[in-house]
């Protein structure tokens, strides 16, 4: 493995996602980064933060990782999007900088989450890592796009506690210009995942004029309600905090005059989700 990844100085830990981060990882040579891709032995992260009450039970530490193959309009994190903007990590230093806070996530019920980008990106490594924490007796929970569910054995999904699937959409039209993919194979992994007993949020972000179509919003509460192990249903409000980013790294953000969604738009769309007999907040 290459000095680059060995003595890689910049810290893990980051204040919040917000922090931009680009070029980190671009000293890696092409064979390591195939090699860490086929073992899982390294992986590449944006950064770990800590303190979350929103990405799973308990107070977390969340991982961001970095690649992602959608390119959706609301993204928060565009800097996530490319593998090698990211720390390379081996993975014996992510599992070790986790042990660290093993008491403290057990006593604030808490637990790890694996996010991103799209941890499934990072497959082999998102599997070692998540499988190393679960040993550790935290609580693990991945939160991903659902795309490359297809990439994690049925044994490997045992060691995921949760679930976080993003559902960003359900007309297919209205998914592909979202997030420039089909929303088809999100959707075979949540069967899946239902059909092995798996626990699942579902995650849904609310853009007005985007995602705000009651009908459309309708479709997917029905969905979740049929899997039966959707847990809870988090409707995740648009914000602007990401848009730096965007401009920074000189991308067309199309959703420059978008505001967040009102409270009373925030609320309705949780009673869609509750009229289908679910937990939504
Ligand atoms: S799947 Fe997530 S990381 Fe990827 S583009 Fe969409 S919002 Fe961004």
């Amino acid at each position: 493995m290459s000095e680059v990844i060995v003595s890689n100085p910049t810290p893990l830990m980051a204040k919040s996602p917000y922090d931009l981060r680009v070029n980190l990882g671009t000293g890696v040579p092409e064979t390591d980064v195939r090699s860490a891709l086929a073992t899982g032995d390294m992986g590449f992260l944006h950064s770990f933060t800590t303190g979350s009450t929103l990405d799973g039970p308990g107070v977390r530490i969340v991982g961001w990782t970095t690649g992602c193959h959608w390119r959706c309009l609301y993204c928060h994190n565009p800097d996530t999007w490319t593998m090698s903007n990211g720390i390379p990590v081996t993975l014996t230093r992510a599992v070790e900088e986790l042990r660290k806070y093993r008491h403290g996530l057990k006593v604030m019920s808490g637990g790890f989450t694996l996010s991103g980008g799209e941890p499934l990106m990072q497959d082999r490594f998102a599997a070692k890592l998540l499988a190393a924490v679960h040993e550790m007796g935290i609580h693990t929970a991945l939160d991903t796009n659902g795309s490359l569910g297809n990439r994690l054995s049925d044994a490997e999904l045992e060691s995921i506690d949760l679930v976080l699937l993003d559902i960003k959409a359900w007309d297919p039209d209205r998914h592909r210009h979202l997030t420039g993919m089909d929303v088809g194979a999100v959707l075979e992994f949540a069967r899946r995942l239902a059909d092995r007993n798996r626990p699942i949020w579902v995650r849904y972000v609310l853009v007005p004029g985007l995602t705000d179509d009651s009908h459309e919003i309708a479709q997917i509460a029905k969905f979740a309600a049929s899997l039966g192990t959707v847990k809870r249903v988090d409707v995740l409000p648009f914000h602007q905090m990401g848009r730096y980013k965007w401009k920074e790294l000189n991308l067309d953000y199309k959703l420059e005059a978008v505001e967040p969604p009102d409270n009373e738009t925030v609320e309705r769309t949780c009673e869609i989700f509750r009229a289908a007999g679910l937990t939504a907040h």
